[in-house]
């Protein structure tokens, strides 16, 4: 009697199983035709040559009229240039050189310049949940050498590891007044609106600012983040798909949300370590559907035309029309004259949005 019964429920189990299965199989179909998005948007070697536009989420989106930073300027070097990853809204790219020379003059040598984006932003093959709209940046925590760097070395050199990874605490004999300025000059800029940092990065400050605390606000602990900081900025003028990020909470804090990272919770290991990431799993259905028209974007002429000097003069990365799936074949791109612009790289710390290539459409 008992057998019978748990035979049947077996079997019911099993048909319900069948129909879930059967479920499933009907709805992940459509799903699993569609190709992953990051394997689009990691095939793009150049931008989308419209206006600057972010659509979608730091961690869910793309982005047109992306410009690169040379691979190096005076106080910049670009690290790891084979990823194709120096690729920014223009606002972004301009703070990034502005950034180096301030810094530059504070005594830090020069930007060691890991990710930025993609050229259309999206997710990447490897590496990174965000930079998907343009506005996020790694810099390493290693001064850039007096030296020119060598190609190989730009490829392979390390970053040093600033963070005991057993204490959680930074490495005083590495740590130097110079990594604190590095960090309060990142956040003097007003569209930086966080600096994600190791929690024992973030607890160095913490322990060790005096004076102006208030910048602290903007520096956030995460994991990783021990051989590099992440800047962030907001969503730009003229995005509007951009979808901002919550304000961070009032105070330094200094405070019990930084004493958590100190306890044993959040370095647990992962229950589920084989669980796909969602930038791995992501398709053109999951982002904004601009996206699409963003891969459909003609290119400008070369990766040098849409290449941010910093100079006054706006790369040509713009296309004739504002509309990605309207605008011209991809060889009528760049024979544009360059254009000055408003305001540039050389300006005081600027305001959000500049220098934008060209006017937005219908301002
Ligand atoms: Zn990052």
């Amino acid at each position: 009697m008992r057998l019978r019964t748990i035979a049947r429920k077996a079997a019911c189990a099993l048909v319900g199983l069948a129909a879930l299965v059967g479920a499933v199989e009907f709805e992940a179909r459509p799903a699993m035709a569609e190709e992953l998005a990051k394997d689009l948007f990691g095939a793009e070697k150049l931008p989308a040559a419209t206006t600057p536009q972010s659509f979608g989420f730091y961690s869910k989106g793309c982005f047109t009229g992306g410009v690169a930073i040379p691979f190096e300027g005076d106080t910049w070097t670009v690290m790891r240039p084979s990823r194709n990853r120096r690729w920014g809204h223009p606002a972004m790219i301009a703070l990034l050189e502005k950034f180096s020379r301030d810094a530059a003059s504070d005594g830090w040598p020069g930007l060691l310049l890991g990710d930025i984006s993609q050229p259309r932003g999206g997710p990447m093959l490897t590496g990174h949940a965000s930079h998907q709209i343009g506005l996020d940046a790694d810099i390493w925590l290693t001064p850039m050498p007096k030296r020119e760097l060598t190609s190989a070395e730009r490829e392979n050199k390390s970053a040093t590891l600033m963070v005991d990874p057993k204490t959680h605490r930074v490495y005083d004999k590495l740590w130097t007044p110079a990594h604190t300025q590095l960090l309060k000059r990142a956040a003097s800029y007003p569209e930086i609106e966080r600096i994600l940092v190791n929690p024992g990065i973030k607890k160095k400050l913490c322990d060790t600012v005096t004076g102006d605390r208030s910048w602290l606000r903007k520096i956030r602990p995460f994991w990783g983040h021990d051989y590099h900081f992440h800047i962030r900025i907001g969503c730009q003028p003229g995005s509007h798909g951009c979808k901002e990020q919550a304000a961070t909470s009032p105070g330094d804090g200094c405070d019990k949300s930084l004493a958590w990272w100190f306890t044993e919770e959040p370095w647990r290991p992962n229950k589920n370590p084989d669980a796909p990431k969602a930038r791995d799993i992501m398709t053109m259905a999951n982002l904004p559907k601009e996206c699409r028209m963003v891969l459909q974007a003609p290119s400008p002429a070369s990766a040098e035309a849409a290449t941010y000097h910093g100079d006054g003069r706006a790369p040509v990365a713009v296309a004739a029309s504002p509309e990605p799936a309207e605008a011209p074949a991809a060889t009528a791109v760049g024979e544009t004259p360059p254009e000055p612009v408003s305001a540039n790289a050389f300006a005081p710390t600027p305001a959000i949005g500049i220098p934008l290539p060209r006017p937005r459409p219908g301002g």
